[in-house]
């Protein structure tokens, strides 16, 4: 059976008034069956546009420049929109970033979950119904509450709501964009929770995107480490956690405190996130890395196999296997 999805130097463009915007280059990774992968970075480092390019719903100013998104075996990138519609919510969902505050506050939620149902699966109006308020149970919200407005539910219901609709058609991979962010550190673990949970009932595939670390930590076994487009880092979740090689993520775990050991303060990452319209040359994050030397102004590197599954972008690091020509596999097979 193929790799759920492998995503292969996937290369984006937006055209803006200011310029060419590089929103992502060269971003690799795979995701198994029933995997949880984590997309990480601060705001702004391609981990939407990246989401939003594998559902083939980039703004009308965004393009794939190259690379492919195989999904079961299928490259998306050429696929025509007719097409496209069978995959989107029956094969790959999304769960939207700020979505809880998007649904319809007019019309009741039972209603907003049983449309895609009778829209891609062509399903009567009764069974739909029906299949909202299973969801519903499914998420933890009693099915009598299907003809309730969004305003009677608490922002972390409205969550659930959410991710009862991306699981209205039975995809096998569903992406949550930042899941979590905007609830109260209680609801969020719930929601991780269910999310987790999910996963293991349902045997989901899912892509978490957070910028936040702690988010990632208990749910995704594996991560990958974006800033400015680019791939940094990528490997198991806890190497990456407990000994992170490249610099960024020495940085971004750095500036999560630790309640283990000796008290430590949190380090922030010094500088911003740089244009992506004229990024720096050589290593997109020398300006900001405090190990920074000539070559790194000068040169890119290559992401380069440190161990099994672990790969960094540095030049601190051999440059023993460039990622071009040869693929990146997150999951070794
Ligand atoms: Fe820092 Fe140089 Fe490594 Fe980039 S290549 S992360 S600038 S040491």
């Amino acid at each position: 059976m193929p790799t759920l999805l492998e995503v292969r130097d996937l290369t984006i463009e937006f055209r803006t008034k200011a310029g060419i915007v590089h929103a992502v280059e060269g971003a690799s990774f795979n995701v198994e069956r029933g995997e949880a992968m984590g997309l990480a970075g601060e705001s702004g480092c391609g981990k939407t546009t990246t989401a939003l390019a594998l559902m083939r719903l980039l703004p009308y100013n965004g393009r794939i420049v190259r690379g492919s998104i195989s999904f079961e075996g299928r490259d998306l990138v050429p696929v025509p929109e007719d097409s496209m519609r069978a995959i989107r919510w029956k094969e790959m969902s999304i769960v939207f970033q700020g979505a809880m505050n998007s649904l319809n506050p007019v019309q009741r939620v039972g209603r907003q979950i049983a449309e895609p149902i009778m829209l891609h699966e062509e399903a009567e109006p009764e069974a739909s119904f029906k299949r909202a308020g299973d969801l519903l149970e499914l998420v933890g919200i009693s099915r009598n509450r299907l003809n309730d407005y969004p305003h009677e539910f608490s922002g972390g219901m409205r969550q659930r709501v959410m991710i009862a609709m991306a699981l209205a058609c039975n995809p096998k991979l569903v992406i949550a964009d930042e899941p979590v962010t905007a609830l109260d550190v209680m609801i969020q673990a719930q929601i991780l929770d269910l999310l987790e949970r999910l996963r293991r009932e349902l045997h989901l595939a899912m892509i978490l995107i957070s910028h936040d670390l702690s988010v990632l930590a208990d749910t995704c076994e594996q991560v990958t480490i974006m800033y400015a487009g680019k791939t940094m880092e990528s490997g198991k979740t806890m190497d990456l956690f407990t000994d992170p090689k490249h610099p960024y993520t020495q940085g971004l775990v750095g500036a999560f405190p630790d309640i283990r050991g000796p008290r430590n303060m949190p380090e922030a990452i010094p500088g911003d996130v740089p244009s992506l319209i004229s990024p720096p040359s050589g290593c997109v994050f020398h300006p900001r890395c405090k190990f920074a030397f000539d070559r790194c102004t000068k040169a890119e590197p290559a992401l380069t196999e440190l161990s099994v599954g672990r790969r960094a972008a540095c030049f601190l690091y051999p440059q023993v296997t460039e990622v071009p020509p040869r693929p990146i596999a997150i999951t070794e097979v």
